[in-house]
């Protein structure tokens, strides 16, 4: 579903991504973890081209990304996106911040986009907020509708860029509660995130980055049992000692 070729990017003269080469079936889980700064949120960008790459090549749901007859804003808009921030239309419904992507971009009929917003709303478990506004919400709700959003346009694949880093604590469970329940449903998705709970349990494998690099790929099993490189170790020993 997702294939990275030799992926380079620099930001000036600094290397960004260095010869990331991996790929992502369908319907399987990843969780790309490492050290801030060590490159996971330029690898996920680079994705629907957030992030140009100045070489290798990523192939998305069969389409190559950089080919010239792509149509950048429809193809992104197909990208299922989640960050850490919600960026919710604040003057728009929940219902409404669903459905107009549809409307407007795949010219999707208003009445229908509603249909399908309440369906997605129940699926996040938000049917009672479709005719609140953003701002009556919590965090954890506004993220939930984020994710919502997303699934109205039909993504091959989810990419969620720290999805709970924002939350107060007593909210990630929810969001992640969601996340599992795409993951069952066999959504496509890479995950950055530090909650090693939700990698342990719902990753079919873990990918570990460090300057840059993509060092390690394995299994959860694999990667918390038995990391091979010092610098996964190391990450795994830091991250208990918090
Ligand atoms: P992570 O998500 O793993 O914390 P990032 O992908 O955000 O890491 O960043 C990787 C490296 O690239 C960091 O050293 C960061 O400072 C640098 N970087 C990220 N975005 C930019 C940018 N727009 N311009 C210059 N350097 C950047
Ligand atoms: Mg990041």
């Amino acid at each position: 579903m997702i294939i990275f070729d030799k992926v380079n990017k620099w930001y000036g003269t600094y290397h960004a991504l260095a010869d990331v080469s991996a790929e992502v079936a369908k319907g399987e889980v990843v969780v790309v973890c490492g050290p801030s700064g060590s490159g996971k949120s330029t690898l996920i960008r680079t994705v629907n081209r957030l992030e140009e790459i100045q070489k290798g090549n990523i192939v998305f749901d069969d389409q190559d990304i950089y080919a010239a007859k792509l149509d950048l804003n429809h193809f992104r808009a197909r990208v299922g996106f989640v960050f850490q921030s919600f960026n919710l239309f604040p003057h728009l419904s929940v219902a409404e911040n669903i459905a107009v992507a549809p409307v407007n971009v795949l010219g999707v009929k208003r009445a229908d986009a509603r249909v399908r917003a309440l369906e997605l709303l129940e699926r996040v478990g938000l049917a009672s907020k479709a005719d609140a506004f953003p701002g009556q919400l919590s965090g954890g709700q506004q993220q939930r509708v984020a994710i919502a959003r997303a699934l109205a346009m039909d993504p091959p694949a989810m990419l969620f860029d720290e999805p709970t880093s924002a939350l107060d604590p007593e909210m990630v469970g929810e969001v992640l509660q969601v996340m599992k329940q795409l993951a069952r449903d066999g959504m496509t998705m890479i995950c950055v995130t530090h909650e090693m709970g939700f990698a342990r349990e719902v990753a079919d494998r873990v990918w570990f980055m460090d300057q840059g690099r993509l060092i390690e790929t394995g299994t959860p099993e694999e990667f918390f049992g038995n990391p091979q490189s010092q610098r996964a170790k190391k990450f795994l020993a830091d991250l208990r000692n918090h």
